[in-house]
């Protein structure tokens, strides 16, 4: 089959498996590239491993420390005629390259707020793996299904407390228009907080604590986005960063219960903006993204995922020479580079001059389509897209 994008709003309904290997390749590569110091991790569960930040994790884990990773993915296997997700491509390109270095590498594709995930990655740990020592949690879903009450609960992405208007780029058509989104009502609020916030963190340290399968002063960590004040009333401020406020109380209920018994700490880790699946589902991030893209290109600071994940782990959870610098909130930082008062203030102009007839020239859009393409396997150098693929990888 001859493999062809196809956009629909902000997601492409089809893939590509030999750019979704090469996107692995790449990261795999950059992160093999490194010195590396200290020790690190060696037995990581990863949930949310397929894309964006969680694949990033488990590359840096495997291929920066020669850990044993174990997955959790939610994503579409193909058929003969229909490609498979992007997420699953991106791990069997993983698991390849992993078994490759003698490396163990085993993914489960479950849903990962169902206590039948949470039973199934014990039994694979303790079948193969001994005790866990990091947990990456790296889910970005939509909805989650209580796994006691079977309830289903979908998130919003509004305002909370007043209707707001911000300008908004349209990704396919290319225009820059205003938007307004009305406030998230108390129930959307809570809705969002239950499938977004600290909750399923918790249940799975919990189980995995119970189950006995971590190891002493393990460590687990959660992401999260905060931004600043063009970002703040979608998204910091807004029914998202409501739930992501709850991954802080969660990070300390966890910590709690890690101390009472054998040690350990969790900790929630701020990333930066960059362009994933779940980033442009929400209104406004892509305009934003597009500009910031252009000021920490010119300022020679941007960087992508792998970029972000590497110094989380090297420079700061796994810094042999020091402990994690961490905010007032305990949380620990790499996003301080998009939040530089000079890079926030350059955003901001551009953000007032931004129309549809100089969104190309004045933001860097063209980066953030491509980048766009390239979660789908699409437009990666070296790819011949041209040629005749097997859909099922
Ligand atoms: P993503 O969409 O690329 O990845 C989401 C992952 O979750 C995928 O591996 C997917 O398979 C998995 N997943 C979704 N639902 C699942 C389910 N029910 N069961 C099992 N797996 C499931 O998202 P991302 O942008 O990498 O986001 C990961 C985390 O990083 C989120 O918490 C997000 O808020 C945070 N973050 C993202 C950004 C950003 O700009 N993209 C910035 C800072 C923090």
């Amino acid at each position: 089959m001859i493999i062809k994008p196809k956009v629909r709003g902000f997601i492409c309904t089809t893939s590509h498996p030999v750019g979704c290997a090469a996107n692995v390749e790449e990261q795999v590569k950059f992160v093999e590239q490194q010195n590396i110091r200290g020790n690190g991790p060696q037995n990581v569960l990863i949930l949310g491993c397929s894309t964006g930040y969680g694949l990033a994790s488990r590359i840096v884990s495997a291929f920066g420390y020669g850990a044993k990773t174990l997955g959790v993915m939610f994503e579409k296997p193909g058929t003969e005629k229909r490609t498979a997700s992007a997420g699953y491509y991106n791990t069997l390109a993983f698991e390849e390259r992993a078994r490759n270095k003698g490396l163990y590498a085993k993914t489960l594709n479950l849903d990962a707020f169902s206590q039948e995930a949470k039973a199934e990655v014990i039994e694979a740990i303790q079948a193969d793996m001994g005790k866990i020592d990091l947990v990456v949690y790296s889910l970005a879903s939509p909805r989650r299904k209580d796994p006691v009450t079977g309830e289903v609960y979908s998130s919003v992405l509004k305002p909370v407390g007043e209707a707001v208007t911000r300008k908004t780029l349209n990704t396919d058509s290319g225009e820059v228009s205003e938007l307004t989104l009305e406030p998230a009502s108390q129930e959307e609020i809570d809705a969002t907080i239950k499938v977004m916030g600290g909750e399923d963190w918790e249940l799975w340290m919990d189980a995995l604590d119970q189950a006995g399968v971590l190891a002493p002063n393990a460590k687990t960590t959660a992401y999260t986005y905060i931004g600043k004040e063009l970002t703040w009333p979608i998204y910091g401020h807004a029914t998202i960063g409501k739930a992501k406020e709850d991954l802080d109380r969660a990070a300390q209920a966890i910590t709690g219960k890690l101390q009472a018994g054998q040690g350990g700490k969790a900790r929630v880790s701020v990333l930066k903006a960059l362009v994933t699946q779940a980033s442009s589902a929400i209104p406004v991030m892509p305009l934003y993204i597009s500009l910031l893209y252009r000021v920490m290109k010119e300022q020679g600071t941007h960087e992508g995922a792998i970029e972000q994940i590497y110094r989380l782990l090297a420079e700061e959870l796994y810094n042999p020479d020091r402990d994690p610098i961490l905010d007032e909130s305990g949380r620990v930082r790499v996003d301080l580079k998009e939040l530089d008062d000079e890079v926030q203030t350059r955003v901001e102009q551009l953000w007032q001059e931004v129309t549809t007839e100089n969104v190309k020239s004045i933001s860097d859009f063209a980066g953030y389509q491509a980048d766009f393409f390239r979660l789908f396997g699409f437009g990666v150098p070296g790819v011949d897209y041209e040629a005749d693929v097997d859909p099922r990888g």
